[in-house]
């Protein structure tokens, strides 16, 4: 694919990344709303249950159209589905310009947003879909199997170490304080982060996910009206953070570190 202009990649690169972010969003909707997911239908306001157009739910533009509230209850709506959107937009232009075109952009950019909507429904309901985390995984070993990079050795390596890494620090969670600390959805995340980064990533992407987090807590126990130590936040998002600063940029820090 030498052939492909470099502006025409990341055009293609622009509108895969909106349209797979419109379908993580429609994933999101239906799956916090308990509807089917593979059943054709359209998508509808949340608060007035009213049926949105085709053209009201265009990634992105049609937010802005809106003015982010649905045209006829006036409630906003869209927000954090601009966010989806524009995540995976942004994760498709980031691989495009470290991988460029051909078919480790394609596996990666599904990857990451099936890590985008998973992330985002860990923020609102504290849960991660199994067809998101062992959809993904299979899916991130099947890639480690066919890429060059990290290898299918270092990719099941890592899917079973992050595994059972996570389990038993939830199992040792459990016994220490006698509550739910990392749930299950976590660990199977983790296999499918393992098998992204290989077993040489993991290290990385657990450090970076857990600096994040720790920030992330720290800004929510200042916020007015915290509940202090009491606050929950999800470490779903933050592993996945982890994992796509890992594939972006893993090996240039490994590089720098000497390792
Ligand atoms: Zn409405």
């Amino acid at each position: 694919m030498e052939s492909v202009p470099g502006w025409l990649f990341f055009l293609v690169a622009a509108v895969a990344g909106l349209e797979l972010g419109g379908l993580a969003t429609i994933f999101i909707q239906r799956w916090i709303d308990e509807r089917p997911i593979f059943r054709p239908g359209r998508s509808v306001c949340p608060s007035c249950r009213h049926t949105l157009s085709w053209r009201e739910t265009i990634p992105v533009v049609s937010f802005f159209m809106l003015r982010g509230r649905c045209r006829h209850c006036d409630t906003p709506i869209g927000g954090q589905y601009m966010l989806v959107e524009l995540s995976c937009l942004a994760w498709s232009l980031a691989l495009a310009h470290h991988f460029g075109p051909g078919l480790t952009w394609g596996v990666y950019l599904i990857l990451g947003c099936l890590l985008v909507a998973g992330s985002f429904i860990d923020f609102e309901t504290f849960m991660l879909p199994d067809r998101i985390t062992l959809g993904g995984a299979v899916l991130a070993l099947g890639a480690g199997i066919i890429l060059p990079e990290p290898g299918w050795r270092d990719s099941v390596a890592g899917a079973a170490c992050g595994g059972a890494f996570f389990w038993l620090l939830q199992r040792a969670y459990r016994l220490w304080r006698d509550e739910e600390g990392l749930g299950t959805g976590d660990v199977k995340l983790m296999v499918m982060i393992g098998a992204m980064t290989g077993l040489t990533g993991l290290p990385l992407t657990i450090l970076a996910a857990a600096a994040t987090s720790g920030l992330a807590c720290v800004v929510y126990m200042l916020r007015p009206g915290a509940k202090g130590l009491k606050t929950r936040i999800p470490f779903g998002p933050f592993l996945s953070l982890g994992c796509m600063f890992y594939v972006l940029y893993g090996q240039q820090v490994l590089g720098w570190l000497n390792l």
